[in-house]
């Protein structure tokens, strides 16, 4: 008889798994909290705009193919997934922007105009970041990270490859131009940590782009998560939605099943999380007598991803000239991001990206309307802020920065709005201290350190998602359930 697997959570990696599972014949039941499907990637409809709730960079489309290529099908028949030409476009205190692009003959042009002499360090930092994909991505990012063997074989590449520097560190080893140490040192923020903290394996984000580029759905990013859902359902997996999991059935060192907020029972064979570890571990788990020290040790101890400010707001005036990534940099952007992930507090300069998906595509707004997010990082809810006092204050604040450096007169043109704070991220997704990524991208929260993809404690349950190896963002996630496929 075919063995009955319970999903716990509808994030992209919770889908992925669904799927790769049910390719490999399992009857699969996949549970979700909300009322529809996509997690971080869930997607607001507000007054005829359509705002992506979180992921709008596409990277290696290749991991979204292939769930479809599982049951011979298309991505093409479901979402249409094109690339962009121009990736981000980095705006910097003074108002000078740089157009950040896979044409590296227009990269090159940008960076001998800001510093002509960190042309070469360029170079040698791209063919670097090279070495570390082939590494960290191509070699290790769908392997499970389960024993502690494995991990020790990796150390000495690993050290070779400078995974003890800071991603910053690494970027300054080869560039001497602040502003461009800037722009080459932001993938780990897309990923939750702090750059100047963060292990230097995660530049091989840089070398990942220029492999597969940037993509973009049309529709938005929600549209995959509709085709992916139309999937499941063509290929008989059971989806029930408002199915909040509320705790674990556990007898012996096994999962038995689930009990939902509804009071209904699921009894299956395996269960595979897609809800984040921590939050699972402390609050969803009750039987801590089960967890030896190391595990206390490792669970209390962890660093946690930034939380998010995100403002979705559409606007009766279009601004044609903005691009469809930007992230605009304030004057403070160190000391900004040592207040985030060190001091957690609040700053008064902050540096933002704004998403304008009517860049691409017309559709996301009513005619002749812009729809926009702006998504500013804040410390996680370790902070202690009152996010129902502060939001209001701090929704004014992002306005005005906004008006002064990239959206003039955008105050008065704003139709449409509303904001998330690390509180939605804490209570409607369930992730500790509402963090938006899960645990920090750290050397030493990564890979074998990271709550493992087949639990230390339980032997039948199972985590995908950015809390678990290789980590946050949508191919991290989609990763971690091809990692699945090695171990079931
Ligand atoms: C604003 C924002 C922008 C981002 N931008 C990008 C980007 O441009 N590119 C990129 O690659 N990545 C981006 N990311 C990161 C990326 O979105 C996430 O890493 C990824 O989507 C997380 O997927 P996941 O599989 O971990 O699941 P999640 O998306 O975290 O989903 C988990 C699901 O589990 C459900 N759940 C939790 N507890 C329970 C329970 N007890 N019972 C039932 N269901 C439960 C939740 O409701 C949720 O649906 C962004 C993230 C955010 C927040």
């Amino acid at each position: 008889m075919k063995k009955k697997i319970t999903v716990i959570g509808s994030g992209f990696g919770g889908i992925a798994a669904a799927l790769r599972m049910k390719a490999k014949g399992y009857h699969v039941t996949l549970l979700e909290k909300h009322a529809d499907l996509g997690g971080r990637a869930r997607v607001f409809k507000q007054d005829g705009f359509t705002f992506d709730g979180g992921p709008t960079v596409i990277t290696a489309p290749y991991l979204l193919e292939e769930l479809f290529a599982l049951f011979n099908k298309k991505i093409s028949d479901y979402v249409a997934i094109k690339p962009l030409e121009l990736w981000y476009r980095f705006m910097f205190e003074d108002g000078s922007t740089f157009d950040y692009t896979g044409n590296e003959k227009k990269m090159q042009d940008q960076i001998k105009k800001i510093s002509s002499k960190d042309l070469n360090g360029y170079e040698q930092l791209i063919q670097f970041t090279e070495k570390i994909f082939n590494k960290g991505y191509t070699e290790l990012a769908d392997k499970p990270f389960n024993k502690i063997t494995f991990m020790l074989k990796q150390i000495p590449d690993l050290l070779k490859l400078k995974s003890y520097q800071s991603v910053y560190q690494l970027v300054s080893n080869y560039i001497s131009n602040d502003k461009l140490r800037r722009i080459f040192s932001m993938h780990p923020l897309l990923v939750g940590g702090n750059p100047f903290t963060t292990t230097s394996i995660y530049t091989l984000i840089l070398s990942l782009e220029k492999k597969w580029g940037i993509h973009y759905a049309e529709g938005g990013t929600g549209k995959i998560i509709s085709g992916l859902e139309q999937l499941m359902k063509e290929e008989g997996i059971t989806i029930l939605k408002n199915a909040e999991v509320i705790k674990f059935l556990i007898k012996n060192n096994e999962i038995t099943g689930v009990e939902m907020k509804n009071g209904n029972v699921l009894e299956s064979d395996l269960v595979i999380c897609n809800a984040d570890p921590p939050n699972v571990y402390k609050k969803l788990i009750t039987e801590h007598e089960k967890y030896g020290f190391f595990f206390k040790q490792k669970l209390n101890t962890m660093n946690y991803s930034m939380g998010l400010f995100v403002y979705y707001f559409g606007s009766k005036k279009k601004y044609s000239n903005i691009a469809h990534h930007t992230i605009v940099f304030g004057n403070q952007y160190q000391n900004h991001l040592n207040n985030i992930f060190e001091k957690k507090i609040l700053s008064n300069d902050i540096s933002f990206y704004l998403h304008r998906p009517t860049a691409s595509d017309e559709s996301m707004a009513p005619i002749n309307h812009d729809t926009f997010y702006v998504l500013v990082p804040v410390p996680n809810n370790l902070s202690n802020i009152n996010w129902s006092e502060q939001a209001e204050v701090f929704k004014e604040q992002v306005i005005n920065t906004m008006e002064k450096t990239i959206l003039p007169e955008i105050k008065k043109n704003i139709v449409s709005d509303f904001y998330l704070t690390p509180d939605y991220f804490e209570k409607e997704l369930c992730t500790l201290y509402g963090s938006g990524f899960s645990i920090q991208p750290k050397f030493t929260q990564s890979a074998y350190f990271r709550f493992h993809n087949q639990s230390e404690i339980f032997k039948n349950l199972y985590f995908v998602g950015a809390g678990t190896h290789p980590g946050a963002g949508v191919p991290g996630v989609l990763s971690s359930a091809k990692v699945l496929d090695k171990l079931l």
